[in-house]
This record gives structure tokens, sequence and C-alpha cells, in this order.
């Protein structure tokens, strides 16, 4: 075992100098057209930087030189938005359909659907759009390298006018009889985007900050602007912009430089010559006194319009590029709002005024904004509001601010960076978007990674004034500041609907029968474009890997099993920068099945009460100080992968690094057995700002309720799921909060008994990820912390959730598009899970309901498949109709039956598939995927054997589920979320209509 790691570090580094052998980057000197400016080490991502200039173009590029696998690129432009038509956005979405060297009508798509990326996306800002890659894969990397190149700088934009008009916007007229209407993905995307009144107080409290500059506009489109782009305009937005003097490219990772610039150079950049963009932002001037505005949001007629005020604050940090003080600002955003007993937020919770406060630091945009946002408040509060604001930062510059507090902030900020955990995000795409947010603005990307001396600094300034004194400076005595009002209107968006339609329709009166004919003989056009197939020979100049470019293995994941005290422990080993990882999972079913909708209001408010030794204040300092963090977290696991056979489980998640671990795990039993439920105001406004929460989320995430509605109705496990994070659980916080003041008692004796029952010694488990040389002392202090849990007997539960197979819908008339669900538990129906599923659900999501929900019929998704644990569903996302979606989904046994796809094809829809499986993950991320396997009885050999199915998986194969997909639609159920008049209008589908707002 040793042996083979030493030969391992052997290879890394032989490997290393030979590649640093190849070429000897030397400052100044030139190097495939670029010229080195600077290259020095970066200790705090590990890397050796290289920053260059493109002689010819003057691009600049930046590579952070290092032995990660998971390489990473992007090329980023600078857009800046003219005008609220959101042209930045539909470009974005436009370059990646074909390009010079690619006419397929969507690469992007292709490739999203077979390669081997670990990441592929694009992305518009406030001022600047971005196309990130990343691959494990050399082969993959480079060719994802030189389609997006090749889609930045010559797509077929300018040759092709349907690429607007799809991605867009266009009229849609099939007959002179029809409804003008207009559809087109981006004018659809920001139509669902827009509704929800968080997005609207972000976007009024901006423009009403920055009106002399581009940050007033909304860059993702405002729909009635969108529809104002023309082609010229379009064309002339590209020819501006996307040209390499306007570039910021990154790479990352253990890549050949000298290959990776060559590619960038030779086909690219080689081709243009130096230009003055103009891509620069005015500077906003400042305010000689604070601003006040108010608009109105719509709800729907049914809502009352109680508490529905939102207040936000905005104040412009007239700074740029001080990463000083944007890290100062970070931890205040910390200290003042947005942690647990914060001075701020607490005073705005305390005296009534909101039932939830949140705050941002937006530091991407030139000057930066400090927001801060009350939700649910009143109009009669106004006054008390502001009072209130300013009132609690005079008297944080007056007496100071908690040094405990900031100390505590700090050490926190830092854990996460030496943790450097992004979950399943790239590692080098997360630096690389933190750092091209201060380069864009000109700051060098060696100061921007480069951390450590300004948190040494912040240390030592947390016991002067610093702190108070940027409070005062840039909060208190800040007169470019804004405050925003957003009332209430009913039916406002029903009325400006109203509005639209009668405008479209007066157009289409007002239009002569040639005009008429124009606009149907273009829909017609589009619509052939649309279904056209690619031509093979096109795709063939795709880059696709071969299978044998693949590893077929699956990676072996070891896991210890022991028992200590009793309990069992579970422990993963690999290399986690000096860090403990420890979870402590509870079983739940010792909560009786009448009682478990109060286990997700438990874990909610948990670590935010007191406790027998801590306030709720000092609780989450000593968290901040010891520990990465301790969440309380509910997650279900299923033994070997059936959805009737599921384990809820509520979890304390906790990480430190090991000299504080001990630390850590006293403070996770504090919580789970010394939590006080005594504070019946504080419980009471908890419950108040977790239903405000649920009630705003669940607004925005159709696609969640409408999922958790279906699996409800066709599993145990989908009950259970559904009753405690679904529609019904927020039903259930409604209830509880209308009624706290007569049944607060009540509430808190049921909280009271299921937490003496839930965190109980003989319903735990442990897991732990840490390194192998600290895995005893580790081990010690779990063994010690177990035996501080009670130990008494206690009843289990077995639970009998009630199915009732319906088709229902939720109707809610704050959303303008439907999600539209249609699933089946295909076990029940004798059907047995295999790899070869993937594939299929991989030929649904990617080609057959993208093709016919998202490209044709304008929703913003449409995808399908089947579940390991027993599921088949077939959707779609922001949708703008609903009964030609649910033909589509019924249409699916018909094209399977009749599914054709050559070699390369089915190499490609495996590849796109098996890709998933070969994420990399972080060490907290695999540590507890291998030993969440374990939990659920899932062996390396099923997985492997389940890898094998995909790549073995052939069109026969695939046909062969027609008959399969028949006898399970024929047993599916229909579930949508969408918008009131839509579903009234199509309710011969439904068992059952559920009005959202009651
Ligand atoms: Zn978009």
């Amino acid at each position: 075992m040793k042996l083979r790691k030493v030969f391992l570090i052997l290879v890394i580094s032989f490997t290393l100098i030979f590649t640093a052998l190849a070429v000897d980057f030397k400052e100044g000197k030139t190097y495939n057209g670029f010229k080195l400016l600077k290259k020095e080490k970066i200790s705090e991502v590990d890397s050796t930087g290289y920053l260059f200039e493109h002689v010819k173009t003057g691009a600049r590029l930046f590579k952070l030189q290092n032995d990660n696998e998971n390489k990473a690129f992007s090329i980023a432009f600078k857009t800046i938005p003219y005008s609220d038509n959101g042209i930045a956005h539909v470009m974005e979405h436009s370059v990646l359909c074909g390009s010079r060297k690619y006419p397929v009508k969507s690469p992007f798509e292709v490739l999203s659907k077979g390669s081997m990326k670990t990441f592929l996306n694009a992305m518009t800002g406030s001022d600047m759009t971005s196309y990130p890659v990343a691959s494990t894969n050399d082969k993959e990397f480079k060719n994802l390298m030189d389609v997006y190149l090749d889609a930045v700088f010559f797509p077929n934009i300018h040759e092709n006018n349907m690429i607007l008009k799809q991605e867009g916007w266009h009229y849609e007229l099939n007959s002179p009889e029809d409804e003008l209407k207009v559809n087109g993905i981006v004018y659809n995307e920001m139509k669902g985007a827009l509704s929800s009144p968080g997005s609207l107080l972000w976007n009024k409290t901006m423009s009403a900050l920055y009106p002399m500059n581009t940050y007033k506009y909304e860059s993702g489109g405002e729909p009635e602007a969108i529809k104002t782009i023309t082609q010229q305009e379009f064309e002339e937005f590209h020819s501006k912009f996307y040209h390499p003097s306007n570039s910021y490219i990154y790479l990352y990772g253990e890549g050949n430089l000298n290959e990776e610039l060559k590619i960038i150079n030779k086909d690219f950049l080689s081709k243009f010559s130096k230009k003055d963009v103009g891509s620069g932002i005015t500077e906003q001037k400042t305010f000689d006194k604070p601003k006040e505005e108010e608009y109105y949001y719509s709800i729907s007629k049914r809502e009352d319009k109680n508490n529905k005020i939102y207040y936000s604050m905005g104040w412009m940090i007239n700074e740029s590029d001080n990463l000083q003080l944007e890290l100062a600002f970070q931890i205040l955003n910390n200290v003042l709002i947005n942690s647990t007993g914060a001075p701020l937020k607490t005073a705005i919770l305390e005296n009534n005024l909101g039932k939830d406060v949140g705050s941002y630091f937006y530091d991407s945009i030139k000057q930066p904004m400090f927001y801060l946002e009350i939700n649910n408040s009143s109009l009669e509060k106004k006054e008390k509001v502001k009072e209130t604001i300013q009132n609690t930062l005079k008297d944080l510059v007056k007496n100071g601010i908690d040094n405990k507090r900031l100390r505590a902030a700090i050490k926190q900020y830092e854990f996460k960076l030496r943790e450097a955990d992004f979950g399943s995000f790239p590692k080098g795409l997360a630096y690389g978007f933190n750092m091209i947010y201060d380069w864009k603005f000109g700051t060098s990307p060696f100061e921007s990674l480069k951390y450590e001396d300004r948190l040494a600094q912040i240390k030592k300034n947390i016991d002067t004034d610093y702190f108070e004194n940027i409070v005062e400076k840039y909060l208190l005595n800040n007169n470019h500041r804004v405050f925003v009002t957003l009332k209430p209107q009913k039916g406002l968006l029903a009325e400006k609907r109203k509005e639209r339609k009668e405008k479209l329709q007066k157009m289409k009166e007002n239009m002569s029968k040639k005009e008429l004919n124009k606009i149907i003989a273009e829909n017609k056009k589009l619509k052939e474009y649309q279904s056209k197939q690619d031509d093979p020979e096109d795709l063939k100049k795709l880059p696709l890997l071969k299978l044998s470019d693949i590893d077929k293995s699956v990676k072996k994941y070891p896991v210890k099993e022991e028992m200590i005290k009793g309990r069992k422990l579970y422990t993963y080993l690999t290399d986690t920068n000096k860090i403990a990882y420890v979870r402590l999972m509870f079983d739940v079913n010792s909560v009786p099945e009448k009682k478990l909708q109060y286990i997700p209001l438990l874990t909610y408010l948990l670590e935010k009460l007191d406790t027998k030794n801590y306030s709720y204040r000092e609780l989450d300092t000593e968290m901040k100080m010891y520990t990465g963090g301790i969440s309380v977290y509910r997650a279900t696991h299923f033994i070997n992968n059936n959805y009737d056979n599921y384990r809820p489980v509520v979890g304390l998640s906790g990480k430190s690094m090991i000299e504080d671990s001990s630390k850590m795990m006293d403070l996770m039993i504090e919580i789970a057995k010394n939590t006080k439920f005594e504070n019946k105001e504080r419980i009471g406004r908890l419950i108040s700002k977790l239903r405000s929460q649920e009630e705003r989320q669940m607004g925005h995430r159709g696609f969640r309720v409408a999922f958790d509605r279906l699996q409800s109705n066709l599993s145990q496990y989908g009950i259970y799921n559904e009753k405690t994070s679904g529609f019904s659980y927020l039903q259930f916080l409604r209830k509880i909060d209308n009624k706290y003041s007569k049944n607060s008692k009540e509430v808190i004796n049921n909280l009271k008994e299921i937490y003496k029952n839930l965190f109980h010694r003989d319903n735990l488990k442990i897991s732990l990820v840490t390194e192998e040389k600290y895995y005893n002392e580790t081990k010690d202090s779990i063994a010690s912390i177990i035996e501080e849990l009670n130990g008494r007997k206690i009843k289990k539960h077995e639970y009998k959730l009630r199915k009732d197979k319906k088709n229902e819908a939720i109707a809610s008339s704050g959303t303008r598009v439907q999600y539209v669900l249609k699933g089946s538990n295909y076990r029940n129906l004798g059907i047995e899970y295999t790899g070869k599923m993937n594939v299929v659900s991989q030929i649904l999501s990617r080609d057959y309901l993208h093709n016919k929900i998202r490209e044709i019929g304008g929703a913003y998704g449409g995808f399908g498949g089947f579940t390991k644990n027993g599921m088949f569903y077939a959707g779609s996302y922001r949708d703008p109709s609903l009964d030609s979606t649910l033909k589509v989904i019924n249409n699916i046994p018909e094209y399977l039956k009749d599914f054709k796809a050559s070699d390369r094809e089915m190499r490609r829809y495996i590849i796109g598939r098996i890709s998933r499986f070969s994420q990399p993950r972080s060490p907290r991320a695999e540590g507890d995927f291998a030993i969440n396997l374990k939990i659920e009885n899932t062996t390396h050999e099923e997985r492997q054997k389940i890898k094998n199915e995909m790549l073995d998986t052939t069109v026969e194969d695939v046909r062969s589920y027609s008959k399969k997909l028949e006898k399970i639609l024929k047993n599916s159920i229909i579930s949508v979320y969408g918008n009131t008049d839509k579903v009234e209008k199509n309710k011969k589908y439904f068992d059952e209509i559920i009005y959202f707002s009651k």
C-alpha cells in the first residue's frame, strides 16, 4: 500500500518536471502569439500563475498550472447592456447554435448530451458573458475548447436569422385567423424569471441606484423589450463585443500550457487584429441625498394583501477594485445581518417589522452595492423600518461591533477558503469566476487570488475601529442609497397580459394581408428549420471520443464499518486538508406518523434556539469559532434502491479542523441534547419566518412542487417527502403560523416530544470522513459523545401512509408558465432497473423531449427518464403550454418504436450518460457518497454491472422500451403546477385542482 503511494507521487512529480522542461516559460518571451507578462507561485490555490497578453489582439490570458486533472477553460467578454432588451443574454444562447467549423443546429446540445465534460455552460452577468468548460479527459478538454472558441468567434448568427427568432423572439402565427402571439426561448425564460417579488425588488433597487450607467438595465431582458431586438442590431452587438481585444481567457489544471496556447492562437485569435472595443462603464456619480422609490408587484385576486410589503435598501459603495474593503464587507454582511442573532436582523425581526431579512454584498460590478431586503412587512411600518436601520447602524458605530462575532465570522470565512469545497462544481472554475470579477476592472489575477495578506490584515483590524469606520462611512453617512417599497397589487399580471394581448390584436388588425402572410411564411420557415434533422456529415465534424478513450471501471470506495459503544460507525479515509467531517444520523422512525410534519420544523429550529449552556447567539459564535459549520439536515436512504424501502433520517453534520474536532462534537451534542424550547416568542417568529421563506421559494420552485406531488401519488416515500417538504408541508406551516398565538403550547409540546425521541442513542449511526493519521483520535471523541446521548428504550413506528393515485394540478396566479409532469412507479408494474434505462433516459431527455418541448414548444426545458429507485417521469420546465406537452409525453412509445441511431449516435448517448458517473467530487462529497452507498447496500459489483449495461446498450435495447413505456404511461398520473387560467382551461385532465394561495 505504502509503496504504491510513493510510486504514484514519483510518477506525478516526474510528469511535472517533464512538462516544465518541455517549455521553460520566461517573462517577456512570446509563446504561440502570447507574451508572458508575469509568472509567480500562488500558494493560496496550490498553483503557478501565468499571465499573458496576446500580441496581435491584446487578448488577456491567465493560467493556473497545477496537478488537478479536472481541467478548466473559460472565455469571457465584457458585454455592456444599453437597454432592457437582454441582447447579451440572447447572444449567450445564440452563439451556441452553430458555427463555422461546426455548422449544426446546436453544438452545445450535442456536446452536453455526449461528451466527457465535468462542466459545460454559459452565463450572462450584469456586464459580462462567460463560456466555461471543464473535463478530466485530456482529449475531450481540447475538443471542448475548440468548439467553444469557434462558437464565440465565428457563430452562424450572421448567416442564419432563424437563430435570433428561435433563441430570442418571434411572432407566432400559423394562419390568418389565429391569434398573434410572441414566442422564443429567452423571451419565455424571462417571463418566468421576473415574476417573483424578490427579483423585482432587486432589479428596481439596482435601477434606482445606478441611473447613469448600464446597471440600471435588466441584463437578462424584460420580455417586452426583448421583442424589439432586430437582426441587424443583434449582429452589430456580436461584432462589437465578441472580439479578442475584449476577451478574458482563463485556464486551470494539469494540461500542457503550450499546447493550450496553440489551440487558442492558431485557428482563432490569430485571425483578428487589435481593436478599441469601447466596453468601458460610465461611472455613477454620487447622490446628494438618499432616494426613495415605490413599485408594484402582482398578486392573485384570491390572495389577501396583508403583510405583503417588501422593502429594500441599497447602498452604492463608491470604491472600485478595493479588495481589502470587499473582504471587510463580506465579513460585515455576515456579522450585521446574515447570521443568527446579528444586530440589524434582530432589530428588524424583534420589532416585528418584517418576517425575514437578508442581505448581499454585490461586488462583481464597478461600484459595488450593499443590499438589504425585508420581506412580508406592512405599509404603516415604513418609517419605523427606515429608522431602525439607521439607528442600529448608529448604535454599532457608537458602541462598537462585538469583537467576538467579528473574530468568529473571519474564522469561518478562513475555514471556507482553506476547505475550498465547491461541491460538484469544478474547483478551477470556482477560482476563475471569483478572480475574473476583479480582473475585468483591471485588478491583476495574482492580487485577486492571493488572500493571505488581506486575511492577516483584517485580523489585525478587529481590535481597532476599522469595521465601525466602514459602517459609518459607507452605510450610515452614505447619501448614495435608495429605499425601495414594493407593494402588492391584485391582478396586475393579468392586466398586463390583457394589455399585451390587446396590443398584439390591434397590431394584427392593422396589418395588411401581405404582412400577415409574411409572418406566417417566416413562422413556417422557422418550424421547418427547427424540425429539420442535422446533416449527418455536419454532425460528424463535431468531435466525439471513442468508447476506448473512457475508463470502463467503476471507482472503488473502501468504507470501514465497525461498532463503537454499540453504534455503527462508517469511516472513509481520504486527503481532507486536515479537516474532519462528522455526521450523526438519527432514524426518523421514533416519530409517530401523525407528527411527521414537525420534523422539518424541528430541523429548522435547532441551532437557532438557546441551549442549556449557550444563548442562541453564543451558540452561533461558538460554531463559527471552532467549526466550518454545523447543520441539521434531513435525508432519506433507499435500501437496495427501492422507493418503498426508505429510511428517512435527521442528521447533524459538522466539519472542523482536526484540532477543533472534539469541541465540534461537544457542540453537536449540545444541540442534540440540550436545546431549550422555552422561548415562545422566538419560536413563533422563526415559524413565521420559515413560512414566509417556504411561501416565497415554493412560488418559484414550481417544478419541485409538481414533482413532489407526483411522487406522493406513487410511493410511500413520495408521501413522506411531500408531507415534509412539499406543498402539504407549506399548508401545515400556514396552519400553525396562523394559529400560533392560540396553539403555541401544543406546538411546543410536540416539538419537545419528537426532539426527545429523535436524538436518541438507539437511533444513531455515525459517518466520519477524515485523513488516516487522524482516524484514531477522531474515533475516540466520537465514542465519548455517544455516551452523552439519551439511552432509554423508545417505541419505533411503522408508517402506513395513504396513497391516493390521482391527476392533480396546483394553480397559482403568481406564475405565467407551467411545470407539466407525468409519471409512474415502474417497479410496481414488474419492471426492473437496469443500466440501459440510463441510456433511454438520455435519449428521451436530450433528444425527443428536448426537441419537442423546448425547441418547438418554447419551454425552458423538456426531460424525462427512470430513477434507480423505481420511478419514471417526463415533463417540462417553465412551459408556456400544457396539453400539447402531455401529448408529446404520450407519444414516447411511438417515438421509441421506430428509434434509429447510427453507431456514432449511440456512442454519443452512452458517453453523455457515462460522464455523470465520473464527475470528480470534493473529499467531503466523495466520503459522504461512499458511506451512503454502504448504508443503502449498493455494492461495487452492482455499480459495475450498471456501467457495463450502459456501455453495451444497443438500438434494439432502446426500441424494446417502447412496449415497457406504453405500459408505464398507461399507468401514469399527471401533476402540474401552473397558471390558474391555463389550468382551469385544461381541467379535463385533472381529478383535482388545488389553489396555491389558499
Ligand atoms: Zn438563459
